[in-house]
């Protein structure tokens, strides 16, 4: 695992996007074949499409031949609430950029067979060549995706209950109203995550240290999914110092050390 540790949100958010774009190009010169992407929501990847949207726009990058994952989406909201994760894409990323709309994949949390949908959609990550690369962020309370704490490590996408904790985290985007924010999301599994050929995880400020620390210097276990990285061949996790406050000295100087070249 690697633990790239930025000055700041800002520049981890743009590292990231490059590191995408120049993830995108290098499969486009060896073949035509998309480049399959799985992609997150919340306040974490923020930065990171709006440095995409740059990039597209300065014709650095173009995205018509990628096809795109969504990580997960809540079960019951309507498509057009601006809190479900289709609107949230369109208004960061994908109404900005040129990724065609067949090529967009985000679970439906509307289907009348729920369990049929995220059998597709595995299906389809296999059909589309399998995922390229996964970009992530965790959860306060160590979760991957919506893999809340004691997920099983080889889960799939499917039908997950929130816990209290992550719906009170998230009620900030539902005035606050915890009543509002849904029971129920499908996520991809960790299994589905730990599949991509590579992933990287985002993760900012002093609120993910705690869960970071166990992500990083803790085992690998169910209470913390996002552990699960240590058993990835190439896992990469891009924070700020808030979000390092909770590793050890040594785990810290470290990361610093080896990476010093790269950030
Ligand atoms: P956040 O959520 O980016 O809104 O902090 C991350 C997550 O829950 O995985």
């Amino acid at each position: 695992m690697r633990v790239l540790i930025h000055k700041d949100q800002q520049a981890a958010a743009k590292w990231v996007a490059e590191y995408i774009v120049k993830a995108i190009k290098a499969k486009a010169e060896k073949t035509d074949k998309p480049f399959v992407l799985g992609l997150p929501t919340g306040s974490t990847p923020e930065g990171t499409y709006s440095e995409l949207v740059k990039l597209y726009k300065a014709g650095k990058v173009s995205f018509k031949n990628v096809i795109t994952f969504n990580m997960d989406e809540y079960v019951g909201l309507p498509e057009s609430h601006p809190e479900s994760y289709h609107s949230f894409m369109a208004r960061h990323f994908f109404d900005h950029v040129d990724v065609p709309k067949e090529n967009i994949n985000i679970l439906n949390g509307n289907a009348s067979d729920l369990e049929a949908e995220c059998a597709n959609y595995e299906a389809k990550i296999v059909k589309a060549g399998g995922i390229d690369l996964f970009l992530g962020g965790i959860g306060e309370d160590g979760h991957l995706a919506f893999n809340e704490p004691f997920s099983s490590l080889a889960s799939r996408t499917r039908v997950k209950t929130l816990t209290y904790d992550t719906r009170v985290v998230n009620s900030r985007f539902f005035d606050n109203d915890i009543n509002q924010v849904p029971e129920c999301a499908m996520s991809v599994g960790v299994g589905t995550v730990l599949d991509a050929k590579e992933v990287i995880v985002e993760a900012f400020g002093h609120k993910k240290a705690r869960a970071l620390a166990a992500a990083i210097e803790g085992p690998v276990c169910q209470n913390c999914t996002v552990s699960a990285l240590q058993m990835h061949p190439h896992a990469i996790i891009a924070c700020d110092e808030f979000a390092a406050d909770e590793i050890k000295v040594s785990t810290y100087r470290y990361f610093k050390d080896i990476e010093k070249t790269n950030i």
